[in-house]
C-alpha cells in the first residue's frame, strides 16, 4: 500500500505569515526561521507582536480567508486523491490552515494548534509533537505504508530523508544545495510524473 505525504506551505498554498504580514502591514511578522532559528523564540516573538497590535485569532483567519492555494493547487491535489491516499503534515497551526483547507476540498491533513482565551486571543500554540512530520511518516512505515515524501523546505528535510522515496517542490538554491540527495519538481505536471512513477513502483 502507498501513502504520499506531504508539506503544505509553498507546495500548496503560499507562506502563511508572510501573508499575514503582507496584509496587515506588520513588518515584524515576516520573521521566519531563517532569521530566527529556533521555532520557540520565533513563535513567542510572534504571540507578542500579535498581543501589542490587539490581533485577535478572528483577525488573523479573516486575513487567511483572503488567501488562495497555489495556481493549480486544487486540481492537482483532486487528481492525486484520485489515484493514492495523500496526508499533508504541516508545522502550521489547525485554526490558521481551515479556511485553505476548505479551498482545497478538505485533503486529511496533521498539523499544531492554539490556545485561544475566552477573548479570542491567541494566548500560546501546542506543538503535537517535535519533529512531527518525521516521526509520522515514520509511524506509517510501521504500519506497512510505502512511502514517499515532499515538500519545499528546510523542515521538510527529515521527513523527506525518513520516507521511502522523496523529492523537492520549488525549494529556494540553498537548501538545493545543502541536500542534492533528492530530486528538485518545479511544476504540478513534474510533480504528477514522479509520483507516477512512484505509484507504478
Ligand atoms: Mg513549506
Amino acid at each position: 500500500m502507498n501513502l504520499i505525504c506531504c508539506d503544505l506551505e509553498g507546495v500548496w498554498v503560499p507562506e502563511i505569515w508572510i501573508n499575514v504580514a503582507k496584509k496587515t502591514g506588520i513588518d515584524e511578522l515576516k520573521l521566519t526561521t531563517r532569521e530566527i532559528s529556533d521555532y520557540d523564540v520565533l513563535m513567542t516573538k510572534r504571540l507578542s507582536v500579535l498581543d501589542q497590535h490587539g490581533l485577535k485569532l478572528k483577525d488573523i483567519t479573516e486575513v487567511i480567508e483572503t488567501m488562495e492555494p497555489l495556481e493549480g493547487a486544487f486540481e492537482t491535489l483532486n487528481w492525486i486523491r484520485e489515484r493514492s491516499q495523500i496526508i499533508i503534515l504541516s508545522d502550521t497551526f489547525e485554526e490558521f490552515a481551515r479556511p485553505l483547507m476548505k479551498k482545497l476540498n478538505y485533503p486529511a491533513l496533521l498539523c499544531h494548534s492554539l490556545e485561544i482565551d475566552p477573548s479570542g486571543r491567541i494566548s500560546d500554540y501546542k506543538l503535537r509533537q517535535a519533529s512531527q512530520k518525521k516521526h509520522a511518516v515514520r509511524a506509517f512505515k510501521g504500519l506497512n505504508y510505502r512511502t514517499v515524501a515532499f515538500g519545499d523546505s528546510y523542515n521538510d528535510t527529515a521527513m523527506l530523508k525518513e520516507a521511502d522515496d522523496a523529492f523537492f517542490f520549488r525549494p529556494p538554491d540553498n537548501v538545493i544545495k545543502e541536500f542534492p540527495q533528492f530530486d528538485v519538481t518545479r511544476t504540478y505536471d513534474e510533480l504528477k510524473a514522479k509520483l507516477n512513477t512512484f505509484l507504478k513502483g
